[in-house]
């Protein structure tokens, strides 16, 4: 780690007020939730064109039902035993502790910058604890509780036959409580596009922020990695914090280094630990 670096950044970031940080799934590693392409992967075990797409889901249950249940607690327990770490508490720091005007807009579907205690976050790949109607559209807000009670519920359906399986597929799935739809997470699968006011509130909030801090993404996924480009064009100081160089990493005005969970509390000290010093 080059703390006289990271110094340096965080003097700079210190001074300005509109912050926008842009996060990936590295950012949650260290919470235990596997990054995309790293190592344990999610997509290593599961193929994104079976499981990252809602045609290719069916697909899959109908052949293989129990394997599509089995994917779906599997990310249901690694989401929700999820808790943030020191990354996710610097940033809540940025904001209410330094008084920062903040936002975080993520690629992660995890609630791990919410439960660390920032207020605005943008979540431009959606949100696994939220619902949406396939039908009226609807969007019902949910929380851990409910997703370990449903997947007490796949749990029991795992137990019949593969035939009730298929047959009963339907009634696993939740119901719109305003028209009786099916509803699915409101998350962005494969091929889908953006949600339309997350982008809208993006790009104000990019073309206004006086800096921006980049975490934990490849800048492989489109448009997210157009993000910093578009900041560092409005004059905004570009800070990048990941443990490996990046397609970013030649444009950033600094590059840190690091996971997030060391790197962010050096450039965001906490507060207290000043006034003691
Ligand atoms: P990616 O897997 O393509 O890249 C992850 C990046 O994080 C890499 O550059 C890696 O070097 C870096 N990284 C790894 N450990 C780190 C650490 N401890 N601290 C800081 N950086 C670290 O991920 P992406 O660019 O976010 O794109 C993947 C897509 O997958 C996103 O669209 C996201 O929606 C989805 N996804 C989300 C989650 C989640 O919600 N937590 C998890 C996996 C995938
Ligand atoms: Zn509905």
């Amino acid at each position: 780690m080059n703390k006289e670096l990271i110094k340096e950044a965080s003097g700079k970031l210190l001074e300005k007020n509109n912050i926008v940080v842009l996060t990936g799934s590295g950012i949650s590693a260290e919470s235990g939730i596997p990054t995309f392409r790293g190592e344990n992967g999610l997509w290593l075990k599961y193929s994104p064109e079976k499981y990252g797409t809602v045609t290719g889901l069916i697909g899959e249950f109908l052949k293989s039902p129990k394997k599509v249940l089995e994917f779906a607690l599997n990310l249901i327990e690694v989401f929700n035993n999820a808790m943030p770490n020191q990354g996710h508490l610097s940033l809540a720091c940025l904001e209410k502790d330094y008084g920062k005007n903040v936002t975080i807009i993520t690629q992660n579907i995890d609630d791990l910058h919410e439960v660390g205690g920032n207020s605005n976050v943008v979540k431009v790949h959606g949100d696994l604890y939220t619902l949406r109607c396939t039908k009226c559209n609807y969007r019902k807000k949910i929380d851990r509780e409910y997703l370990k009670n449903y997947a007490a519920k796949l749990e029991n359906a795992m137990e019949g036959s593969l035939l009730s399986l298929i047959k009963k597929g339907k009634e696993l799935l939740p119901v719109c409580p305003k028209c009786g739809g099916i509803m699915r997470p409101d998350v962005v699968f494969f091929g889908e596009a953006l949600p339309q006011k997350e982008l809208a509130k993006t790009f104000i909030t990019i073309d206004a922020a006086d800096v921006m801090i980049i975490v934990g993404t490849s800048g492989e996924v489109y448009p997210a990695n157009t993000f910093p480009y578009r900041a560092k064009e409005n004059g905004a100081l570009l800070i990048e914090v990941n443990p490996q160089r990046t397609i970013f990493s030649e444009t950033a005005d600094y590059f840190l280094e690091g996971n997030a969970g060391d790197i962010l509390p050096e450039l965001i000290p906490p507060i207290k630990e000043n006034i003691s010093e």
